[in-house]
Parts: C-alpha cells; structure tokens; sequence
C-alpha cells in the first residue's frame, strides 16, 4: 500500500521534477492525519520523533499500529484514502517539507 519510491534528491532541479512527477499522488506528510510524536528511547530522558496515522491507516500484519521515523515521512503515500484530507498544496509543502527533514533518525532530549 506504501511505497517507498520517494528518494532524497541532491539537486533542486532533480528534486522539482521528483516532486512534479509524483504530486498526483497522496503524501502522507500533507494530510491532517499524520501526526508527529515523541518515542522515548528509554534512556536519559531521550527521545527519537515518529510519525503515525490517527485515522488507524497504518498497521502491521497483525494489526498492531504502525509507526514510522520521522526523516522517513516524505517516502510515505498510497494511490488513494478516503480519509485523506491535505493541509495545502501537495508540491509546496513536500518542497518546503524537504528542506526541514533531519536526513537520519536523530535522538533528542527532553
Ligand atoms: S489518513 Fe490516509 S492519507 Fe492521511 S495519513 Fe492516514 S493513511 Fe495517510
């Protein structure tokens, strides 16, 4: 259901075109849904951001619910959901979403 096609572009004009392409289709990331939250990694007070689906979308085989590393959020889309709703324009907010994203699953503090 997910894809993972979404790549990390090096170029802004590599990076447009990416974003041209795939714009048809439904980011995760631009839906009202997808929520960011606090997974503590049971250390020190530290803390690693997550990313999960409050409309129970995203499972794992067994039906537990599916969570995912933040850095990862821009990678997750669907062809259609019928509880999708877009917090603005989908190539925008990828563009601009991609130039805040850590490149790698960071650990925080509290
Ligand atoms: S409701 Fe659908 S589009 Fe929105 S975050 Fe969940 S799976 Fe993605």
């Amino acid at each position: 259901m997910y894809e993972e096609s979404f790549t990390d572009q090096t170029s802004d004009i590599d990076s447009e075109e990416t974003v041209t392409r795939q714009a048809d289709k439904i980011y995760c990331a631009n839906c009202c849904h997808c929520k960011l939250v606090r997974s503590s990694t049971g250390k020190d007070n530290q803390y690693q951001l997550r990313v999960r689906c409050d409309a129970g979308m995203w499972k794992k085989k067994l039906g537990e619910e599916k969570y995912y590393k933040y850095f990862t959020v821009a990678r997750r889309s669907t062809e259609e959901c019928e509880f999708y709703e877009p917090m603005g324009d989908t190539k925008t907010f990828l563009k601009e979403l991609k130039k805040t994203l850590p490149i790698k699953d960071e650990i925080y503090a509290f």
